[in-house]
């Protein structure tokens, strides 16, 4: 029996130390069990890496004790691990935290009662303004918050926000947050109605997709465990009853599964979809337990053991769900995996749906990827082979795809531009929907920060000759620069397409656009969901409560209406603005507009009547728009895929993005230029790397920001690289960097 434990400790940096084992927990102590230490004189939690026979360790200290036998991670969970610390240049201790929910982690958190804070409203812009400047830690707090769908618990928003207690209260005080108590464990949006399961019949394409998931799960088909499955089904063409018959099958031969969904998907619609099929008597008792930011530590704890005791079988939830302690996996469901919200934005910055493969492989269970509008990267290894293919080209009720309708900006006159942004087409479509007693979605994706340069007269922007991305206006210091590649130049004074000197385009935001509809439509029933609105816990419950029951006439919302919602008697989706998303500064900005131009438009005509779509642009001839408009997913991902070979973007190029902030101009400058001129140094010729450049979003929570980016055809090359650079680069003390691989949000 093995004597000695090598274990990582926690909050240390990758330290790993020997410790003996005493003899009483000898048979108890495994590989990724969790201990209690002393660190010279402190105590201090770790995870035990390895088992030893012998350790030359002088005066070897004795492990003290366990944090408890539930929270052990098992031997496949432990190689997963290792997998993803090397594969995202993460420290193994900061991916084995990530895979516990905090309580389990042995971490101290707060006690039963349990303090939450939400906004209760928004400073005045300039106020706003000032906080950022003099007061960064009630900033960082408020842009938090500002971004929950609902309450927080405080110990996370100030882990979270890195903020303190102390700048949370001036903001209690200055009358911006409100502060509570909860010990319910009610779910979110409990109260939203559901409709009792009915199991339709599977039409012939969702027979034949489904045929061919049973003969893999029946493991009949050892190729089908090493190959994924990419289910490519358009809106609305009934991938979650494709799920749900496949999930059956997994628990009828005893096993378990994953269901991961976007976060914001996480809708009780979705989930109760789950429930009324598994989750009673009739279901094998197999239980279906839900895993989502929202729950509290105490809430999450409980799930994680029901499944971990097996009193639940499928586990549902967003990115860290992938974690799950279900043994015998019997499939991983990923669902609308192009989602960016799969990718985690701090360390360690992984890729759920791919961490999903990853775990898939090492269990042997196969794992099955959805989507409307699969990712660029995971079409493609469709077509190289590596996925399987598997193919839902209708809409399962039988309906035809929504006629979707492109109006050009430029043609409307100057009160559509201002006035709310309505265009005369969609105010029509709007009132005979008023008229008619049917409802309307619109839709804005107001996204700040990062502006580029739009002409209003014809349309122009201004763009990177390299790289073919937007580039971003500096207001500061008026210049445009391109964040990939760090060109810089001066922006125009007039456009240079037509010499309208009007091309410094600021966007419209969700609320002047409520404003201007409830002055053209005064007798209307108005909501508006977006992050603004929606603080409150229960409030999204609310409203689309309310929709449902057809007492508002027109949802003005952001992504958050886009997905996963299903109201029959919504006919006309409207797009305020489609090219907001469009003209982002991210080789990825014309496929996130195909995608949420396709999943906002799947909203529409879901009942018995016909829906319309019309979206509103500068940008008619935009390729995502014209795609999305035709329902062309093939059609965009040719063009799509010659663009990003052209310019050597991901996936022929493995990216890596090398972060550098801090509270210094002067400083983080020099730092990320040292860093940029270092890692020129360090890369053999195959590896590009970028000028260093500030970042789109200049500044945040009062630190200036700057990126370097590295491309190369191979990712090992890069991690290589990595690790050269994080061992070999001194940083001043208040300069930070971090690494992320395969970058998503390169804002
Ligand atoms: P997706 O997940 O692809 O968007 P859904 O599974 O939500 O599609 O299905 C869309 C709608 O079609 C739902 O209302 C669902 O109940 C219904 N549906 C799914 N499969 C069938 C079927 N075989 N027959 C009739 N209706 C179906
Ligand atoms: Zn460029």
């Amino acid at each position: 029996m093995p004597s000695f434990a090598r274990v990582l400790i926690d909050r240390s940096e990758g330290r790993e130390l020997d410790y003996a084992i005493p003899a009483e927990l000898r048979d108890r102590v495994c590989v990724g069990e969790r201990v209690i230490v002393k660190v010279r004189n402190r105590r201090a939690l770790g995870t035990v890496l390895e088992l030893m026979e012998h350790s030359d360790v002088p005066g070897i200290r004795l492990i003290e004790g366990l944090v408890g036998n539930e929270s052990t991670l098992p031997p496949v969970m432990m190689r997963l691990a290792r997998w993803m610390a090397d594969y995202y240049c993460a420290p193994l201790a900061s991916v084995m935290r990530s895979m516990l929910p905090p309580m389990l982690r042995g971490e101290k958190i707060a006690g039963k009662k349990i303090r939450m804070a939400e906004l209760s409203g928004m400073p005045p812009a300039q106020e706003y303004e000032r906080l950022a400047r003099k007061a960064p830690k009630q900033h960082a707090i408020l842009e938090r918050l500002r971004i929950a769908t609902s309450a927080i618990p405080v110990h996370e928003l100030l882990r979270e926000s890195g903020g303190s207690d102390a700048s949370l209260r001036a903001l209690v005080a200055a009358g911006w947050i409100r502060l509570s108590e909860v010990r319910s464990t009610a779910s979110p949006g409990d109260g939203e109605q559901v409709l009792p399961g009915r199991i339709p019949r599977l039409n012939p394409d969702q027979e034949s997709v489904v045929a061919v998931l049973l003969e893999a799960i029946g493991g009949s088909d050892d190729a089908a465990l090493q190959r994924p499955f990419l289910l490519h089904g358009v809106t609305g063409s009934g991938k979650t009853e494709v799920y749900l018959r496949t999930l059956g099958a997994v628990l009828e031969s005893g096993k378990s599964a994953i269901v991961l969904v976007p976060e914001i998907s996480l809708t009780p619609q979705t989930v109760e979809r789950f429930r009324a099929r598994f989750d009673h008597a009739g279901g094998g008792g197999a239980g279906v337990a839900v895993l989502h930011s929202h729950l509290t530590d105490a809430e999450r704890r409980e799930e994680w053991m029901r499944l971990q005791r097996g009193e639940a079988r499928i586990a549902i939830g967003a990115r860290s769900a992938v974690f799950a302690p279900l043994a015998n996996l019997g499939l991983i469901i990923v669902d609308e995996e192009h989602e960016n919200t799969y990718k985690q934005e701090e360390t360690p910055r992984y890729h759920a749906r791919d961490v999903a493969v990853m775990r898939g492989r090492l269990e042997g269970c196969p794992v099955l990827l959805g989507s409307a509008t699969p990712s660029i990267e995971s079409y493609r290894n469709a077509l190289l082979g590596k996925y399987r293919l598997l193919e839902l080209p209708k809409r399962a009720d039988g309906q035809t795809m929504p006629l979707i309708r492109v109006v050009d900006l430029r043609l409307q006159g100057k009160r559509a531009k201002s006035d709310g942004g309505l265009s005369a087409p969609l105010q029509m479509a709007i009132t005979k929907r008023l008229e008619s007693g049917q409802q309307t979605i619109l839709f804005l994706n107001r996204r700040g920060f990062a502006t580029s340069m739009l002409c209003e007269q014809c349309g122009h922007v201004c763009r990177c000759p390299n790289c073919s991305l937007s580039m971003t206006f500096h207001r500061d210091d008026n210049r445009l620069a391109c964040h990939l590649c760090g060109h810089t130049t001066t922006p125009p004074e007039r456009c240079p397409e037509c010499r309208d000197p009007g091309i410094r385009h600021s966007g419209l935001g969700t609320q002047r656009v409520e404003e201007g509809i409830r002055k053209a439509f005064p007798s209307a029933r108005i909501a508006r969901m977006d992050a603004d609105t929606m603080s409150r816990r229960g409030s999204y419950a609310d409203v689309l409560g309310k929709f449902r029951a057809r007492q508002i006439d027109i949802l003005i919302g952001t992504q958050m209406i886009a997905k996963g919602l299903d109201f029959p008697n919504v006919t006309l989706v409207g797009i305020i603005n489609a090219d907001i998303g469009l003209h982002s500064p991210d080789f990825r900005a014309g496929e996130r507009t195909f995608q949420l131009l396709t999943q906002v438009a799947g909203r529409a005509g879901r009942g018995e009547t016909e829906g319309e779509v019309i979206v509103q642009t500068f940008s008619p001839a935009s390729p995502s728009l014209q795609h999305a408009r035709h329902h062309d997913f093939a059609g965009f991902y040719e063009q799509e895929i010659s663009f990003r070979e052209t310019f050597r973007h991901p996936p022929f190029a493995r990216m890596l993005l090398v972060r550098v902030r801090g509270v210094s101009p002067e400083k983080t400058s020099h730092a990320a230029a040292a860093v940029a001129k270092k890692l020129k140094g360090l890369a053999p010729d195959s590896v590009e790397v970028s000028d260093s450049a500030p970042a789109p979003l200049e500044r945040s929570h009062g630190q200036y920001r700057f990126h370097v980016i590295l491309k190369s055809s191979s990712g090992a090359v890069l991690g290589k690289l990595a690790r050269e650079l994080l061992a070999s680069m001194p940083l001043p003390d208040d300069v930070v960097m971090t690494l992320d691989v395969d970058p998503y949000s390169l804002m």
